[in-house]
């Protein structure tokens, strides 16, 4: 084993997956969480005897990285998929489906918007005026808005995309960047005028396979970070939680991590480190010694949110439950902007106790802070409202759960890409020492795997060059 020692900073899945990687690698590794628990936004508990996740509840399977870490960690067995994929959302008065064939809210096929009654008549015509218009000027990055604003028309903004972006960013189609956000998109679009157009040429390009889009893991994913993190001790890795890194300085000879109160300082040295934490305490600790990257990271907003989960007897819903959920538009002024029938989506949930319908309702976008500043009663209300609404609902649950998630999700705003290219840049300029997480290049699980191997590889290699 190489003696060299690396800390990680933060123990979400992004440090654990850095740990994973630096530790196969042969180094002595430790992760410092802050909390008093690893796992980050993946924690997974009972609701009504039943695992439920309280964060993030799944995970692309169309990348490699999250089912891959499941591989690694001889997990397979314990990998299932959603039972249903269809969803609608929720506009002009009722729920309707998702049109065909969108990507991230933007409609590839015309017909199809038109059937699904998400948008009136007059919004489906002004989207058909893309095909016909000139081109959008942008220069290096445009807002979503104002890209697909232009090209479809506002109500493809707030009755569709606007929806599907407060789902995965909680964020706004006015501040969020093209780029960022809708890659693919933003490619697509270079070569070609239409969005339409772009969105079909997509679309048609995805992998033609059943193979599910998304995965979780029997007990949840929550329960990932948790196989990692035995995993982890089993190979040698020292996990301490509780252990808030306050400071980061430059030695002679690679790094200090100070950690604790300021009347009783712990310095833990390092060769090489890591910092896995969200962009604000990540701007704090490299103010000392990067703060070029500190500037950067300093100016990146989240996002906070709080998910009610609610356990129900099936005799609450008049009609059984169909698809995995829906959607809400701000346009439509409702608190809650999401819901997911939990134990329809998965059956691996409903197995558990089929004498219970879960359900987790999501309230909270950047900029709607107040929302969230009342007590988890009212937070309940509304989930309850909202449901008896929309399913009728007409009993009481039997046990619910309020997650709050402050500072929950990175917004990636215009001009996003360049501001994290400029922030690693300034990393690059330290030796033995890397960045990873959610604040960089996607939010999603299998995106953080990506920046803790990427990470971990770049430590692992300037570790090589200096050789003990
Ligand atoms: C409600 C919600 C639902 C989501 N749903 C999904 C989903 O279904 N699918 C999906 O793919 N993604 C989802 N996401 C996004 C995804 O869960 C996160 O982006 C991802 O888990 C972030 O991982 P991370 O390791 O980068 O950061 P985090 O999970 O934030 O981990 C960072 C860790 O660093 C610790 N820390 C912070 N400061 C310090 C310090 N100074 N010293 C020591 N430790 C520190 C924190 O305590 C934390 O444990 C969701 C996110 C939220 C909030």
């Amino acid at each position: 084993m190489d003696t060299r020692h690396v800390v990680v900073v933060g123990g979400g899945i992004a440090g654990l997956g850095a740990a994973w990687h630096l530790s196969r690698a042969g180094l002595r590794v430790t992760v410092l969480e802050g909390s008093p628990r690893v796992g980050g936004k993946l924690r997974v508990s009972e609701l009504a005897g039943v695992a439920l996740d309280e964060g993030a509840e799944s995970m692309l399977a169309r990348r490699p990285e999250g089912l891959g870490l499941v591989s690694a960690l001889g997990a397979d067995d314990l990998l299932r998929h959603p039972g249903t994929t269809s969803s609608s959302i929720y506009s002009h008065g009722g729920l309707k489906p998702f049109p065909a064939g969108q990507i991230m809210g933007v409609p590839s096929d015309l017909a199809a918007l038109a059937r699904s009654g998400v948008l009136d008549a007059a919004g489906v015509a002004r989207a058909a005026l893309d095909l016909a218009r000139r081109p959008t000027p942008r220069g290096s990055d445009i807002s979503v808005a104002d890209f697909v604003g232009d090209r479809m028309g506002r109500e493809v903004v707030d009755r569709l995309v606007e929806p599907l972006l407060g789902g995965v960013y909680a964020g706004r189609a006015e501040l969020l960047s093209f780029e960022a956000t809708l890659p693919q998109l933003a490619h697509a679009t270079r070569g070609e005028r239409s969005l339409i157009q772009a969105a079909k040429a997509v679309h048609e390009s995805a992998p033609k396979t059943d193979a599910p889009v998304f995965a979780t893991l029997r007990d949840g994913m929550g329960s990932l970070p948790l196989l990692l993190a035995d995993a982890l001790t089993k190979d040698g890795v020292e996990i301490r939680t509780g252990a808030v890194a306050q400071e980061l300085r430059r030695t002679p000879d690679g790094w200090r991590v100070v950690l604790g109160p300021k009347t009783a300082p712990e310095a833990v040295e390092a060769d090489a480190v890591v910092l896995a934490v969200p962009a604000a305490p990540a701007a704090r600790l490299l103010a000392h010694d990067v703060p070029a990257a500190s500037a950067e990271l300093a100016a990146v907003e989240y996002a906070s949110m709080a998910i009610i989960s609610l356990a129900y007897r099936p005799t609450a819903f008049p009609e059984p439950l169909k698809g995995s959920g829906y959607l809400v538009p701000p346009v439509e002024r409702r608190r809650v902007k999401a819901v997911t029938f939990s134990s329809v989506k998965w059956p691996s949930i409903a197995e558990k106790d089929p004498g219970l319908v879960l359900v987790r309702a999501s309230i909270g976008r950047f900029g709607e802070e107040t929302t969230l500043q009342r007590d988890d009663a009212e937070l309940k209300a509304d989930a309850m409202a909202e449901l008896a609404d929309t399913c009728a609902v007409g009993e009481l649950p039997v046990d619910t759960r309020v997650t709050r998630w402050g500072g929950g999700l990175p917004q990636y705003n215009v001009g996003h890409l360049d501001r994290v290219a400029r922030a690693r840049a300034a990393v690059a300029g330290h030796p033995r020492l890397a960045v990873c997480g959610a604040a960089y290049d996607g939010v999603g699980v299998p995106a953080c795997l990506a920046t803790a191997k990427a990470a971990a590889v770049r430590i692992i290699d300037q570790l090589r060059e200096v050789q003990p």
